[in-house]
């Protein structure tokens, strides 16, 4: 039972563009968020500044907005807890990096880079705690007043956090269970440093978490190593009785099962890793997104929200409202989610069927105008509903593939004679060499002037004319007339192709392949 408001957040580093697992990390909050009536905050955590990058915090933010992810408080959205930039909370550090120093959890020490480099390659597996410390140079050896007269002199120096070895550590996660370590394998983290005024990553995060009253760190496996120090800071500052409880979710998996995603199963296997396009600053790299790629928003939300938990039936389909309703974070799996991304074209495929064909008639009309051809949505809704449940052939590193039509771009390659008449036939396709033999070409002289009487070119009109000259004649004039309107084996009903390109361009097609093939 929960009794206080429950409050999340998703805290990102603008360090690059929001990779998925980030990604699922946000809807998982969202979804916990809503389904106890709490609220979700978005923070930022630029305290590194080697590591800022333009354009990240603007890039995440609209990926949510993309994706239908909606927070409550937080950067660009207001609330009384800000400023919600960690950057930009500097004094608010300051003074609890103070309240550790003088409770002497926390000490000031002054190792330059290059004594620490020449220590740990002095001393193998070298680390910064109870063992070592009175080897360096810090307050705990200079003595208080050698330090203040070293600060005073403007030496640069950082704050560590004093951990007492050889105590268990207990980590309450709501998806693993106990986790504990032993405080004697943990380092005196940094906490902050005077050379640029900041916290680093661990304290801000427990302060701020602490201030913003967060009830839940739902956050990714990669966390949970730091999760044994976030838990002595909230001692060290007395701040145990709110303490957040924790969740570290699953990681995301290559397609194989074997090792973490990373961009470069994407680029190999030709799927997004990130929501939205992403235009690297410094290299100018351009990485593909989801968006991009023309994956619906709801259907990467669903293919997300499965992976790492699932409701525990058959149920695939769910809506974001469904999803909330039914999302367990105590269900989440312990184990890796492997990143099945041809599932997530088949989510894609499930919700582009969904939409009318007026709607996806409307994103083809604006795919085909960047192809220089201009329809309306309603005569590109015509295409759509003859194509959409076709198959595409498709290259990949391994060779041609086929799956459904389940982007609006897969109908392109396929629906190009919709728009452009054959200009040749190849003569060694299979499907013309069988379709077009001795005499073709006057079965299809027969067919044109037949059509040619027709006044009503619609799929009706013309089987009203047409079927019975079949049936009279005993010419089965299909694959050769497919011949003539597409130039090869593809395309929809034959009448219905015939009326969308209308009796003109019937007859030149035909009289084309005529002249052509003889
Ligand atoms: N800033 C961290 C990140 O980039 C937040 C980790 C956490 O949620 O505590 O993911």
């Amino acid at each position: 039972m929960i009794n206080t408001q429950v409050r999340v957040r998703f805290a990102p580093s603008p360090t690059g563009p929001l990779h998925i697992g980030g990604v699922r990390t946000a809807l998982y909050n969202y979804l916990f968020a809503r389904q106890h009536g709490g609220k979700l905050i978005f923070r930022i955590e630029d305290t590194d500044s080697n590591r800022f990058v333009p354009g990240a915090e603007d890039y995440i933010l609209e990926a949510f907005r993309w994706l239908g992810i909606q927070f409550d408080e937080g950067v660009s959205f207001g609330g009384d807890d800000g400023p919600y930039r960690q950057s930009e909370r500097r004094d608010i550090y300051k003074q609890y990096v103070q309240q550790l120093l003088d409770a002497g959890r926390a000490y000031i020490a002054f190792d330059t880079a290059e004594e620490l480099n020449a220590k740990r390659e002095a001393v193998q597996n070298f680390q910064y705690d109870a063992s070592t410390r009175m080897q360096m140079r810090n307050e705990l050896t200079l003595g208080k007043e050698e330090t203040e007269r070293l600060i005073a002199g403007g030496e640069p120096y950082v704050v560590r956090f004093l951990i007492e070895p050889g105590e268990d550590v207990h980590v309450d996660d709501i998806i693993r269970g106990d986790v504990c370590i032993n405080s004697s394998i943990l380092d005196d983290k940094v906490l902050w440093k005077s050379a640029d005024q900041l916290p680093t990553y661990h304290l801000a995060n427990i302060v701020d978490d602490h201030l913003m009253r967060i009830t839940h760190v739902i956050r990714g496996e990669e966390w949970l190593p730091s999760a044994p120090l976030h838990v002595l800071l909230y001692r060290a500052f007395g701040w145990e009785d709110t303490m957040p409880r924790f969740a570290h979710l699953p990681l995301l998996l290559k397609p194989d099962g074997k090792g973490k995603l990373s961009k470069r199963d994407g680029d190999r296997l030709g799927f997004p890793v990130f929501p939205l396009e992403w235009h690297d600053p410094k290299t100018g790299d351009v990485s593909t997104g989801y968006r991009e790629s023309g994956y619906l928003p709801e259907a990467v939300v669903n293919f997300l929200a499965l992976l790492g938990w699932n409701p525990g039936d058959d149920q695939e389909l769910l809506s974001l409202d469904e999803l909330v309703e039914k999302f367990r974070l105590e269900k989440c799996s312990k184990n890796g989610a492997r990143f099945d991304y041809v599932k997530g074209q088949w989510f894609n495929r499930e919700y582009l069927l969904r939409h009318t064909d007026l709607e996806l008639g409307g994103e083809f009309a604006k795919l085909l105008s960047r192809e220089g051809i201009e329809v309306t949505a309603e005569r590109a809704a015509e295409v759509v509903a003859l194509m959409k449940t076709k198959v595409i052939e498709y290259q990949t590193k391994d060779g041609p593939k086929k799956r459904n039509v389940s982007f609006v771009s897969d109908l392109w390659p396929l629906c190009r004679f919709f728009f452009f008449a054959p200009q040749s036939f190849d003569a060694n396709d299979k499907f013309v060499k069988k379709s077009w033999r001795e005499g073709t070409a006057a079965e299809m002289q027969q067919l044109h002037d037949v059509l040619a009487t027709v006044e009503d070119f619609s799929v009706e009109g013309q089987k009203a004319v047409v079927d019975p000259w079949v049936e009279q004649s005993g010419i089965k004039p299909w694959n050769a007339w497919r011949v003539c309107l597409v130039g090869e084996g593809q395309g929809p009903d034959m009448y219905a192709l015939s009326a969308f390109l209308g009796k003109e361009e019937v007859l030149r097609r035909m009289e084309f392949a005529i002249a052509t093939l003889k």
